[in-house]
C-alpha cells in the first residue's frame, strides 16, 4: 500500500478535536456556541475596501516574496510605535497567517530528534508542527502555577537537545498574560542554553492591562527571538490568512527560503488591506471583550467554578473539577443544555474547558445561563 510509504512523521499527527466539537455544536439545533476562536464580527469596512481597491487597481500579479515593501514598512513602524520593537522592513516575512509563521520558525529551528519546550495548556498547533519536523515536543504543565511559567519546571525540561521554547502570551486557551517571573524564567534558560524563543504574540493587541510584560520586547534577546504575529484576531481577519514573522536579519536570511519555497508570497491584493488594518483603532473591540470577560468571570465564579483571571485574549479556562473527563462533559453539555464549550483535553489540560467570549453579548448571556442551569441540575 502506498499509504505505508508516506513519511512516518505524518502518522504521529493527531486531528484537532476543536473542529470535532465545533461540528457537534453546529449539528445540535439551537446550540449556543462559546467555542469560537475568532471574533464574531466581520472585517472592518476600511480593510475590505482596501482589498477591493487593490483588485480594481490591478494588483493581481506576483509580488516580492516577503511581502510588499510598503506593508513591511508599515509593520516595522507599527511594531516600533506600539511595542518599541526595532525590526527593519528587511527583518519581516509576511506569511499565510501566524500558522505559516510558526511553521517557518519551527521548521527552521528544529532538526529531527531536537526538543522544543511547550508550556501547556497550549494551542494544538505547536505540538503537531514539531512532530511534523520530526522533533520531540516537551510539554511543561503550568496548571499548578496559575498557568504561569516557573524556572524550576522549565529548567527540569531542558536537555542537551533543547533547541527552542514556544511562549504564547496572552495565552490560548487560558487568556493568561505571563508575569515578570515567567519572562525572567524564559530568559534564564534561553541565555544558559542559547535556545530560540518563539513568541506567539497573536493576542498581544487584546490585553486589559497597560503593564503586561512581554518577552518579545527584550532587546537583549533579539537574536534568540522569533516573533509571530497575525492579522486574524485583532482585526477580525481570520479568513484572510495573513500574518508575519519578524526576527534578526542573520536568521531571516535563511528562514525566508522556507517561505519562498512553500508559499512564494501572500496574496497581492491583501497587502494594502493589511496596511489599512494596522491603522485601525481596536480600542472599541478590546473594551467590548473586557466587558464580556468581566461578565463571564463573575458568572463562572458564581457557579462555583475555579477560574484564573485572564488579562488578555478572549478566553476563560474554568476548572470543571478534578478527574472530570472534559470531552464527555462538553458532549453532555451540548446534548442536554444546548451550550458548547471546548474541552480542555484539546489543549492538553484534562478537567478544564475553554469558554470563548468572542461572541455577541446576548449569545454569551444565554450560554452562561444554560451552563448555570446545567450545573445546578448536576
Ligand atoms: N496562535 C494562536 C495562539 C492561536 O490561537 C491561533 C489561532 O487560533 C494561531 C496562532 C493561528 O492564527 P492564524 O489565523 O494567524 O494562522
Amino acid at each position: 500500500m502506498m499509504r505505508d510509504r508516506l513519511d512516518p512523521a505524518l502518522f504521529s499527527l493527531r486531528r484537532s478535536m476543536i473542529r470535532e466539537f465545533s461540528a457537534l455544536a453546529s449539528a445540535a439545533p439551537d446550540c449556543v456556541r462559546l467555542t469560537l476562536g475568532e471574533p464574531s464580527e466581520d472585517t472592518p469596512a476600511a480593510v475590505r475596501q482596501a482589498a477591493k481597491d487593490a483588485l480594481d487597481g490591478g494588483q493581481t500579479h506576483y509580488i516580492a516574496n516577503n511581502g510588499a515593501l510598503s506593508l513591511r514598512r508599515a509593520i516595522s513602524e507599527f511594531e516600533k510605535e506600539r511595542f518599541g520593537h526595532t525590526y527593519a522592513p528587511d527583518e519581516i516575512i509576511v506569511t499565510a497567517g501566524a500558522t505559516e509563521a510558526l511553521f517557518i520558525a519551527l521548521r527552521g529551528v528544529l532538526s529531527p530528534g531536537d526538543e522544543i519546550i511547550i508550556p501547556a495548556p497550549a494551542f494544538v498547533l505547536y505540538e503537531q508542527q514539531a512532530l511534523l519536523c520530526g522533533a520531540k515536543p516537551v510539554i511543561v504543565d503550568t496548571t499548578a502555577d496559575g498557568f504561569q511559567l516557573r524556572l524550576d519546571r522549565l529548567a527540569a525540561a531542558v536537555t542537551e537537545r533543547t533547541k527552542a521554547i514556544v511562549i504564547n502570551s496572552p495565552n490560548n486557551p487560558t487568556g493568561v498574560v505571563y508575569d515578570r517571573e515567567s519572562a525572567d524564567a524564559v530568559c534564564q534558560i534561553a541565555a544558559e542554553r542559547n535556545i530560540f524563543i518563539i513568541c506567539d504574540d497573536v493576542y498581544r493587541s487584546i490585553v486589559y492591562r497597560d503593564d503586561c510584560p512581554a518577552v518579545s520586547d527584550l532587546e537583549e534577546y533579539r537574536e534568540n527571538i522569533l516573533l509571530v504575529q497575525s492579522f486574524s484576531k485583532p482585526y477580525a481577519m481570520t479568513g484572510w490568512r495573513m500574518g508575519y514573522l519578524a526576527c534578526h536579519e542573520s536568521i531571516k536570511e535563511r528562514l525566508e527560503l522556507i517561505h519562498q519555497f512553500i508559499t512564494v508570497s501572500t496574496p497581492a491584493p491583501f497587502q494594502d488591506a493589511c496596511i489599512a488594518a494596522l491603522a485601525q483603532d481596536v480600542g472599541s473591540f478590546v473594551a467590548a471583550y473586557r466587558r464580556r470577560r468581566d461578565t463571564a468571570l463573575a458568572a463562572l465564579r458564581g457557579m462555583g467554578l475555579d477560574v484564573v483571571t485572564p488579562d488578555g485574549a478572549f478566553y476563560l479556562f474554568p476548572c470543571l473539577g478534578e478527574g472530570v473527563d472534559s470531552a464527555a462533559f462538553c458532549r453532555d453539555l451540548i446534548a442536554r443544555a444546548g451550550v458548547a464549550l471546548t474541552p480542555g483535553v484539546c489543549f492538553g489540560a484534562e478537567g478544564y474547558a475553554r469558554l470563548s467570549y468572542a461572541c455577541d453579548d446576548q449569545t454569551l448571556l444565554t450560554g452562561l445561563d444554560r451552563l448555570s442551569k446545567y450545573l445546578k441540575k448536576g
